[in-house]
């Protein structure tokens, strides 16, 4: 499975910790949206119902505090009497206007849904800007006055608020013990205590990673006689392979069993380049913006080894620690130089390259410490730790042989004590944050350097974040039942199917595609399946949640070793397949997460319970709002399916062509108006660098196709339905709004240093670009809002695909 067949709608917050980003060594930068010791459950579903209350309480205050107590009097003049009645007239006059009001149809819709909605609305815009000028400052100007990043954060916007109160329901379900509790449930359960509990991972120091050192064949720098207790017996097949095979962690080499692109049934081995300790590969230039990262980072390598050595009492040389992870970061920086550039990795059908080992063993020869590298040994060392036999004769696939090339002149240079200093580096760098707090605190500065956090995540954040990504479907079972409407699902299926009978319809109108690849097109977008809210199964289905974790057994005071245990879990489960067919009804995500997801390798969209909720959906906000909300996101994961990559794929998930050269041609040219277009947007908080338009292509075209698709549903459902009710205190009418509730989404910002982080290796455009973007290119935003030519949001030049 190539690296951006799955697509998602948003990234992660910075390296939320599933077991992915352990390996891949992001650190988690969240954030505290309610800094109280012990928030409360309904804080973070706090409705504005309260709100209400408490509004309608003081207002008896006053009246009580103004009203005199009447003094006993024994009768009444005729002035008194006149007056009273007086009175009296007036107010019957009152109630008469109050009921009036209240039955009165101006169109304006009152229920509290709908000031909920109309208030969160208002409060994110700034009327004064000019919406044809600049639709994000018109959109968010208000929240972006409201908000500062909280220390924690690298980023913050409306959709990462979102995820934190989805952190604070896991918390509390997490936090709660119950007797009802099925086996994986109390596993999650026990595995999330083991993580916030800091007095025992304190007390434990640096021993649970150096206990395990020694089966690695040590980290070098750290340990006393390296070359004669290790070195001897070192070989670059085995050092490689064990911290593939046991912890999933792929260093100089990416070894891994993925779907076969070309025949999505199957598993296929994989050969690819490798993933580097900084962001990308661009850091390693390490001058302006990436100087301090450079050199935080060497620290960092220099902290933790003193950590280690200090903890075994060897005594040490510190110019020496110095020196060799210096050499560390030479290696890395030719690793890094090697590597192909993500601009030149868009082409799926470019990157596969299929070959059997016994040709890999030809194309690709390797020399390290002037022996010949055995790809055979390698991948036979990983695969007998599942008892597979891979002979010659078996197929892989190198997406990276121009790597592979270029790594032959760099290996050699290097000795075996520095080729392992660099791989035990990598893998000690995204355990350190398990250990005790002097441990943690080596990373301070890095973390600082890359994503411009002075704080770290507070422990539960990190802790829920680990069990979520780790034990998925557990924890998505306990999400669900605390904080999941089911009844939403069946709306939800009703706006896909019309959105994507827009998507069908809409090819009609294309000129530039020929009837032939239409037709195509619309049997791949009637194939697409949906997934919704969760997979009914672990609600329902005990035994086979229990099943699924029934290997893993978590001790409360051992959290580094049940980390451990996971890394080793999800390995073993990952080289199985090998021998296994793909299970195509399989979910691509678990439940509880706030983002929306496309496979193109099984044609599926899913949108989990997690991003079921305002302002994306919800069943009783206007129509208006759920269209702009998660209609858009329906139009973008579908059209992800027929974006630069996804249309590489076939109905059945397929890496096969079917697409007319003259349709393929037009729908490069086309895109080519989209590459320009975000490629000259400059981002002031990157430090005015511009963006990536062919690495952001992809999510730029679901963007676009994402709010004409939904935009048109909506239509559709106004003539079906009719007009919709208004909102209170806001003088828009629908089509505005629905514009104003897909923008509102990414009113956000990021700390500069995550900015010049992000440039380079999201995929998605930055919040305000993705608005701006997109609706530069609508005429229908143009139309909702009366712009005119002249203005920067309606340009004469429009890009379209879809
Ligand atoms: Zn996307």
């Amino acid at each position: 499975m190539n690296p951006r067949q799955q697509y998602r709608l948003n990234p992660g917050k910075s390296g939320v910790m599933g077991t992915k980003d352990l390996q891949q060594g992001a650190l988690r930068t969240d954030t505290v949206k309610f800094p109280l010791p012990k928030p409360e459950k309904y804080i973070a579903r706090c409705t504005g119902i309260h709100w209400v209350m408490g509004k309608s309480e003081s207002q008896m205050d006053i009246t009580e505090m103004n009203a005199p107590k009447p003094k006993k009097k024994l009768r009444w003049s005729g002035l008194e009497i006149g007056l009273t009645v007086v009175v009296i007239l007036l107010a019957i006059v009152a109630i008469t206007m109050i009921v009036l009001y209240a039955t009165y149809d101006d169109g304006v819709c009152k229920t509290s849904d709908c000031i909920k909605s109309a208030a969160r609305i208002i409060e994110n815009m700034d009327t004064t800007a000019e919406p044809c000028n600049d639709f994000y400052q018109y959109a968010c100007g208000g929240w972006l006055k409201r908000n500062v990043i909280p220390e924690t954060s690298s980023r913050y916007s409306n959709f990462d608020i979102l995820r934190d109160e989805l952190e604070v329901v896991l918390k509390d379900v997490l936090d709660t013990p119950s007797s009802n509790d099925i086996t994986a449930v109390q596993k999650a359960k026990t595995l999330y205590r083991s993580c916030i509990n800091e007095t025992t991972i304190d007390s434990r120091g640096g021993m649970p990673l150096i206990s395990l050192l020694a089966n690695l064949s040590e980290w070098p720098v750290a340990t006393n006689n390296w070359e004669s207790s290790y070195g001897a017996a070192w070989t670059a097949e085995t050092a490689i392979a064990q911290l593939t095979s046991r912890y999933g962690k792929k260093v100089l080499i990416n070894f891994f069993v993925g779907t076969d692109d070309k025949n999505s049934t199957a598993h296929i081995i994989h050969i690819d380049q490798p993933g580097l300790g900084l962001p990308s590969r661009d850091y390693y230039e390490c001058t302006g913006a990436y100087q301090e990262a450079c050199s935080a980072y060497v620290d960092f390598m220099i902290s933790v080894a003193k950590l280690i050595l200090q903890e075994r009492n060897i005594t040490f040389n510190e110019t020496q620690i110095a020196e060799e992870m210096k050499r560390v970061m030479d290696l890395e920086k030719e690793i890094a130089n090697a590597t192909t550039k993500s601009e030149d990795r868009n082409d799926p059908l470019l990157l596969y390259n299929k070959m059997t080992l016994a040709q890999l063993q030809n194309n690709f020869s390797l020399e390290i410490n002037h022996m010949a590298f055995n790809w055979s040994k390698f991948i036979n060392n990983i695969m007998s730790t599942v008892q597979i036999d891979v002979e010659n004769t078996e197929h892989v696939v190198v997406y990276d042989p121009e790597y592979l090339t270029k790594l032959k002149s760099i290996l050699n240079k290097y000795t075996p004590r520095e080729l392992q200093n660099y791989m035990i580096w990598r893998f000690v760098m995204d355990l350190v944050n398990s250990l005790s707090r002097n441990y943690k605190d080596t990373r301070n500065a890095f973390r600082k350097a890359l994503y411009g956090t002075t704080s770290e995540t507070a422990v539960w954040r990190r802790c829920a974040n680990y069990v979520n990504g780790n034990m998925e479907n557990a924890v998505g079972r306990l999400y669900v039942q605390e904080a999941f409407a089911g009844d939403s699902k069946h709306v939800v299926e009703e706006m896909i199917a019309d959105i994507r009978g827009v998507f069908i319809e809409t090819l009609d109108d294309l000129t530039w595609m020929d009837a032939e690849t239409k037709k195509k097109a619309e049997q791949k977008a009637t194939a697409i399946k949906e997934r919704i809210g969760y997979p009914d199964e672990i609600m329902t289905d005990d035994s086979k949640l229990n099943s699924e974790y029934q290997e893993l057994n978590y001790k409360e005071e051992e959290y580094f070793e049940n980390i451990i245990q996971n890394l080793v879990f999800t390995q073993k489960k990952r080289l199985k397949k090998l021998r296994e067919k793909v299970d195509k009804e399989e979910w691509i995500s678990g439940a509880a997460v706030v983002n929306a997801f496309y496979s193109a390798s099984r044609n599926q969209i899913v949108f989990p319970a997690g991003i079921l909720q305002p302002p994306f959906f919800s069943a009783s906000q206007p129509k208006s709002l759920n269209y702009g909300g998660i209609g858009m996101v329906i139009g973008h994961e579908i059209t992800h399916g027929f974006d630069d990559n996804g249309r590489n794929f076939n109905e059945n998930g397929d890496l096969v062509d079917w697409w007319t050269e003259e349709s393929a041609r037009n729908f490069k040219d086309l895109s080519q108006c989209m590459v320009y277009q975000y490629g000259n947007f400059s981002w002031d908080l990157a430090g005015g660098q511009q963006l990536s338009g062919i690495n952001t292509l992809g999510e730029n075209i679901a963007d676009n196709g994402g709010v004409r698709q939904a935009y048109k549903a909506y239509e559709n459902f106004v003539k079906k339905n009719g007009k919709e009710k208004l909102l209170p205190g806001l003088d828009m009418n629908h089509q505005q709004l629905f514009f104003l509730n897909f923008a509102q989404v990414w009113c956000g910002t990021y700390r500069p240093e995550y900015a010049v982080n992000s440039i380079k290796t999201d995929v998605h455009s930055p919040g305000k670009f993705r608005v701006i973007g997109s609706l530069q290119n609508s005429p229908e935003f143009s139309e909702a809002f009366s712009c005119t030519t002249k203005s920067y949001m309606d340009p004469a030049k429009k890009c379209r695909v879809w």
